[in-house]
């Protein structure tokens, strides 16, 4: 296949294009509309063709013949439990979870919240909704009650499924306790939880609705796939936005299964019976597209590992991975390999483990440092994949083909070309293509492929607002940077308030409203420094209340310990900075692209509309004073 031919098909015709790519998948009824517009200048993909995605996953691979293929190897070094599930095997769980489900009310439309670990359960619970047409919205076990309080009230569960704990390298995190709290929290409340109980801790079914995971199965009659419409969702996904309140990014099952059958051969260049291994969380898209719908509905062999790259037990937690599995590829955030690198400089660990089963190696999720990539590239001696998207489009929009010949070639720095469906360009603040190698804001001329998520649950004009309005035509993915004159794209970080942690894509107008809220502070604004292994972290800026008196470094300790236990651990706030005065425009708006690029250690122009000149010297130094600016 040639790339170029591809790429200019996709743009020429897209209904065309993505009209050929309609068999990728079984349907119930094939769709008769391949590309329609919604009254919100939205798009929708196969909306009138009728599918399953649990049927896609699981059914419809026993009846090609890969029924005693394992579907998911369990590897979890952290409860010392190895798991191998069959395709026919995780298709009964699936079928008898879903009808007991359906015993306890939920059926097609109804929203489960799944608040769980990387155990199998959790692939079974998702792939239960979806056989009943019932949208799942997993909430990543890090989050704290608050936060999974607001998911709560925002999709308004039937159900809560959840376990008894989560495993952080040797320590238990009972979550039992956090899903009671956010139910006390919440507005909504769902009427039952159902608890998967794990040997290392048993939790207490002591709420009105608490269900055993195992129990509550018994005697529930098989549930078979139940029939959605392309355009019907199957799940919510939540991802901090720049306000405080997360966005519900909506998933349809039509153009999501095509997307991720396309991807998953053509990008990621995997096919039936391969070994395909996301390290990632369930809690995330990847999670989401490619660990559990994108290489079952591909015919793969999925690992599901509860774990880390290091002290699991050691760096070479990966390596024992590829070697025991025969992982043909793998994909990542680079945080994990600036982890293992860190512990393991020269990569003693990877020799003592047989990695000849691995092609190449996909990172996305934060930007890949030069220095990482060549550090992997040489000590695995295969091809790193920087490829680049976002939690709204599900699936990559920019990346190498690596299931064609010539993929393109690597560049430094460079999350490569456009793949087809994607026509990105890079924008001045007008709209217009700016000269190749400048910079600007990245965004998608409409309509993009199918996949990408077209509503927030909910409020569908919000996804107006937050992605179409700013450049009329064009889907703004946030995201900052440029192209080179041969179409090769640069993501250079994100233009508005949300910051990525190891990958992990957090709002700091969420962590303000938290640091806000402590008596001392007066207004505060947090922003992402620059971390060498997290990539980004949150710094808190703070002007405390006048005529406080206080211990700064008390205050400190507060904020951070208020931001871990009301947006959860991941947000990894660890430091808040005392200031005089933030800076500010003449309107009084707080300039935080400025504080951006201070943190980010770049170089800024003196904004016009600045009050005071001399508090962005103040600033840096009081950082620079601190430690932050590296
Ligand atoms: P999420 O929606 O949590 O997956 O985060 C998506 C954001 O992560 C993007 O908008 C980018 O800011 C960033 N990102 C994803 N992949 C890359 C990459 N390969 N290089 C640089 N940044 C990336």
């Amino acid at each position: 296949m040639s790339y170029n031919e591809e790429y200019q098909a996709a743009l020429d015709n897209p209904e065309g294009y993505w009209a050929g790519q309609v068999d990728r998948i079984q349907w119930f009824k094939k769709p008769e509309t391949i590309l329609k517009q919604t009254e919100y200048g939205t798009y929708n993909w196969y909306s009138d063709g009728e599918l399953n995605s649990s049927y896609l996953a699981l059914d419809w691979q026993i009846e090609q013949g890969r029924g005693e293929q394992v579907a998911i190897y369990y590897d979890s070094p952290v409860s010392n439990t190895k798991q191998a599930i069959t395709f026919n095997e995780l298709r009964d769980q699936v079928a008898t979870f879903a009808g007991a489900l359906r015993g306890l009310g939920v059926d097609k439309g109804d929203r489960v919240v799944i608040y769980m670990p990387m155990i199998p359960e959790a692939a079974v619970a998702m792939l239960a909704c979806a056989r009943l047409g019932a949208p799942h919205s997993v909430v990543f076990g890090g989050f704290a009650p608050n936060e999974l309080a607001i998911r709560i009230d925002d999709a308004e569960p039937k159900v809560i499924l959840t376990a008894s704990c989560g495993i952080e390298f040797d320590k238990q995190i009972a979550y039992k306790p956090l899903v009671d709290k956010a139910v006390e929290l919440s507005a909504h409340k769902p009427s039952n939880v159902v608890v998967c109980q794990r040997p290392m801790l048993q939790a207490e079914l002591d709420k009105p609705g608490d269900l055993d995971w195992y129990d509550f199965q018994q005697g529930a009659e098989p549930a078979d796939p139940v029939a959605v419409k392309g355009e019907d969702p199957l799940y919510i996904l939540y991802t901090s936005g720049t306000t405080g309140q997360p966005k519900g990014i909506v998933r349809d099952n039509g153009g999501h299964a095509v997307a991720l059958s396309y991807a998953l051969n053509n990008v990621y260049g995997m096919n039936a019976g391969d070994v395909w291994w996301g390290a990632s969380d369930i809690g995330w898209v990847v999670g989401h597209s490619f660990i559990v719908y994108g290489p079952l509905m591909g015919g793969c062999s999925a690992i599901f590992y509860e774990g880390k790259p290091i002290k699991c037990p050691d760096a070479g937690a990966f390596w024992r991975v590829i070697d025991e599995y025969g992982v043909n590829s793998m994909f990542c955030a680079p945080t994990a390999f600036r982890a293992i690198r860190k512990e393991d400089p020269n990569g003693e660990l990877s020799k003592k483990y047989e990695l000849s089963s691995l092609k190449w190696v996909f990172v996305a999720g934060e930007k890949l440092d030069s220095s990482t990539y060549q550090w992997l590239s040489e000590l695995l001696q295969v091809p790193v994949v920087d490829h680049w998207w976002q939690t709204e489009t599900g699936w990559p929009m920019t990346s190498p083909m690596m299931g064609w010949d010539n993929p393109s070639e690597p560049r430094l720095g460079s999350t490569n070309k456009p793949i087809p469906g994607y026509d990105i360009r890079v924008l001045d603040g007008d709209g217009n293509d700016v000269e190749p190698n400048e910079s600007g804001n990245i965004c998608a001329k409409l309509p993009m492929p199918p996949g990408v998520a077209w509503t927030i649950w909910n409020k569908p004009q919000r996804f107006v607002d937050s992605y179409l309005t700013a450049f009329p035509g064009y889907y703004h993915t946030g995201d900052g940077g440029f192209k080179d004159e041969d179409g090769y794209i640069y993501i250079t970080g994100r233009t508005d308030d949300v910051i990525n942690v190891s990958g992990h894509r957090l709002s700091t107008g969420e962590m303000e409203e938290v640091v806000s809220a402590h008596p001392a502070v007066a207004e505060c604004a947090v922003i992402g420094a620059n971390d060498p292994l997290k990539g980004q972290v949150p710094v808190g800026l703070v002007v405390l209340k006048a005529g406080v008196e206080v211990d700064e470094a008390q205050v400190e300790a507060e904020l951070v310990q208020m931001v871990r236990e009301q947006v959860g651990a991941l947000a990894c706030f660890r430091r808040a900075v005392i200031v005089q005065r933030l800076p500010k425009t003449r309107s009084g708006k707080i300039l935080r692209a400025i504080l951006r690029k201070i943190a980010a250690a770049e170089s800024y122009k003196m904004p016009s509309t600045i009050d005071d000149e001399t508090i962005l010297p103040e600033i840096t130094g009081i950082m620079e004073e601190a430690g932050l600016l590296k």
